[in-house]
């Protein structure tokens, strides 16, 4: 893992750095000359061997940033590293190079990940071939957990949860220093998804996987040790052990609670006073919209 010195590429991979980091990342799509802002300053630091769950609404971003993430998606505009690689300025040729030796990707819509023709195996195997790291045997441990050890069908005739479950093995099995997934319990019923959950826990403590994965499941999202709620294409909230808390963008911004967010719309005025050294006091401005004195024109 030495740098090249003399190399033009400012791409070296870091022992040191995140498994993945963002910072004021933005996103807009173009499609039929409207853009569509879905990332609109992430700020978001993963450490290697860190399990992450990004929840949030439907159109919040999540799956945006995963594609970017993945290095499948350039981002418009911000900076997006994985392990130290710079994703809007890596060559396509070290984009692939990634996504072979550093990822795992599991992205929606579970069968787009496999080859339809090929057996639960035979896939993993596929997906395992001159790869430099990568274990059969992981693979078979999740197929297994899944229900699927001695399967001789065709992945395309297995159901979606099926296919769910090879779609994990794969992206497992490949032993990657990076998960991503999208939703890859949402097909699973509860049993299932709890043992593959194990697994994937397991495997990824053993390894020192980092995860970044999409759910909706509050049972998925708390095997994760970190969980980061998108709104709107930023970083609303993060939940810990001791609390939910807004998190301070880039820019020094937080978002409202969703509670507050009909009574105080855009445009809203607030004051924002210190109240001590760790302590901010937000008050609408409405609630104090009696006459004040001293105000140029204040009375009438
Ligand atoms: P989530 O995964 O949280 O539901 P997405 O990242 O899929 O959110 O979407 C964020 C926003 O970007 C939404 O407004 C969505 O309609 C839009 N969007 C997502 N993918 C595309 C795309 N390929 N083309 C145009 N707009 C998109
Ligand atoms: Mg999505």
């Amino acid at each position: 893992m030495s740098g090249r010195h003399g190399s033009s590429a400012p791409t070296v991979l870091s022992a040191e750095a995140p498994a993945f980091s963002c910072s004021s990342l933005v996103h807009v799509y173009r499609v039929a000359g409207t853009d569509v802002a879905a990332l609109r300053g992430v700020d978001l630091v993963v450490q290697p061997g860190q399990r992450v769950a990004l929840l949030g609404p439907s159109g919040s971003g999540k799956s945006t940033l995963l594609t970017i993430v993945a290095g499948i998606v350039r981002p418009s505009a911000g900076r997006a590293e994985i392990f130290g690689t710079d994703l809007s300025r890596a060559s396509a040729r070290s984009l692939h190079e990634l996504r072979r030796s550093t990822l795992g990707l599991m992205l929606q819509g579970a069968s787009t990940n496999l080859l339809l023709h090929e057996t639960a195996t035979g896939n993993i195997l596929w997906a395992l071939r001159g790869s430099p790291r990568g274990s059969a045997a992981v693979g078979r441990e999740v197929l297994e957990a899944g229900g699927l050890s001695i399967d001789a069908r065709p992945v395309g005739a297995m159901s979606p949860s099926e296919q769910q479950v090879v779609a994990l093995a794969v992206a497992m099995a490949g032993l990657p220093r990076l998960l991503l997934a999208d939703e890859p319990t949402s097909q699973l019923d509860d049993v299932a998804r709890d043992r593959l959950l194990d697994v994937m826990v397991d495997v990824a403590a053993a390894q020192g996987t980092a995860i970044l994965l999409v759910t909706h499941d509050e049972t998925v999202a708390g095997r994760m040790q970190r969980m980061i709620h998108l709104r709107d294409g930023r970083v609303g909230e993060e939940e810990t052990e001791t609390g939910r808390y807004a998190v301070v963008g880039a820019d020094g911004s937080i978002q409202l609670p969703e509670a507050l967010r009909a009574a105080w719309p855009a445009g809203s005025l607030v004051s924002v006073e210190s109240s001590g050294p760790d302590e901010l006091r937000i008050r609408s401005a409405d609630s104090a919209r009696e006459p004040r004195s001293g105000l140029p024109g204040g009375s009438s």
